[in-house]
């Protein structure tokens, strides 16, 4: 799955060359010409990154960062402002919001490509199993072995927290009843694998609060199960 980028900008020339060449480097682009619609395509496809004007009509730059970052299922967002020449008090206010870079236009493309992969990558080092990942709605703290929806903390066994987490750091991978068992419940343990089946159905029954995340626990028939990607993409 590629990342999926959003462009926040209201000059299509910069857009048009935002996109260009960022599709060129495989990313997923998705356009918004004005701070609203940002934010409401940022609500609901949750992409990985932001690239977000400073000066927009209507909502500017940072509002728009603002309203992300203080809304639970966009504010894991990495935000790479863009701002024009001679802005520099607004660079410092848009980093101390929570842009996690900025670039000054006008940019290089290797400039451009340089920063967006490192944000990446720094973003999805933060989503491994000693910080937090978040999917939607949910959210998963591994150092405190917490999961939450939204700001409602759900009380799991063990067991369930170590299945829901192999799921939710391999969305979309099938894995078999066996292989769940020896991954969540160790070599050791011989068990039935109706034993996997039971804590599925307690995991769902547990989530079934955001039914989006519940149903996207997918038995796959005659395989095993897996998050499916459905749970990713959250309409709001
Ligand atoms: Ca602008």
């Amino acid at each position: 799955m590629t990342d999926k980028i959003l462009i926040v900008e209201d000059e299509m020339s910069i857009r048009e060359l935002l996109k260009f060449n960022l599709q060129k480097e495989r990313y997923t682009v998705v356009e918004a010409e004005d701070g609203i619609t940002g934010v409401s395509l940022a609500k609901s496809l949750l992409p990985d990154l932001i690239l977000l004007d400073l000066m927009l009509p209507g909502m500017d730059g940072l509002d728009v960062c603002r309203t992300l970052k203080s809304y639970q299922a966009t504010s894991g967002i990495p935000i790479i402002m863009l701002t024009a020449k001679g802005e520099e008090i607004d660079k410092v206010i848009g980093l101390e919001l929570g842009a996690d870079d900025y670039l000054t236009k006008p940019f290089s493309t290797r400039e451009l490509i340089a920063r967006v992969k490192a944000v990446l990558r720094r973003s999805h080092k933060d989503s491994q199993p000693d910080g937090e990942l978040v999917i939607g709605r949910l959210k998963l703290n591994f150092s405190r072995y917490e999961v939450y929806i939204g700001n409602e903390k759900l009380e799991l066994t063990p067991k369930e927290y170590e299945l829901l987490k192999l799921f939710a750091t391999n969305v979309g991978k099938v894995f078999s009843r066996e292989q769940l068992l020896e991954k969540v419940w160790g070599y050791e343990y011989y068990g039935d694998t109706r034993t996997v089946d039971v804590h599925v159905r307690h995991l769902r029954a547990k989530l079934a609060n955001d039914a989006v995340i519940a149903d996207a626990i997918e038995t796959v028939r005659g395989v095993g199960y897996r998050l499916s990607d459905a749970a990713t993409v959250r309409k709001s």
